[in-house]
């Protein structure tokens, strides 16, 4: 997997999942982040619920909308077939998709 270990990681669980700050509870597939070990939080609580979800598949605008966002996470999903993490793409602020956008039309042009 790409990226160093600072790097925040956003898991869409598999299971049930509980938010260990606010205790709602958060369902299936919810987006979790898991702050040390155990705890699980929502991403409201994790303060990363303003961002964005840009998907993977597109690598030029995956990696200027990293550099533009100021706080980034890579959002993971368990695979039951495979067995492992699948990066599903991340999460940036809106601004820094925006600018990617831009930056990647103009590239195109
Ligand atoms: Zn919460």
């Amino acid at each position: 997997m790409e990226g160093d270990q600072s790097e925040l990681k956003v898991f869409i669980s598999g299971g049930e999942s509980t938010c260990e700050s606010c205790l709602e509870k958060l369902g299936s597939q919810a987006w979790i982040f898991l702050a040390g070990k155990r705890s699980a939080l929502c991403l409201n609580c994790a303060d990363l619920d303003h961002l964005l979800f840009l998907p993977s598949g597109n690598g030029t605008l995956t990696r200027r909308a990293k550099k533009y966002s100021t706080l980034n996470a890579v959002v993971l999903k368990w695979s039951n077939a495979r067995k492992h993490y699948e990066r599903q793409g991340i999460l940036v602020e809106e601004e820094a998709v925006g600018q990617a956008e831009a930056d990647y039309l103009r590239m195109r042009n």
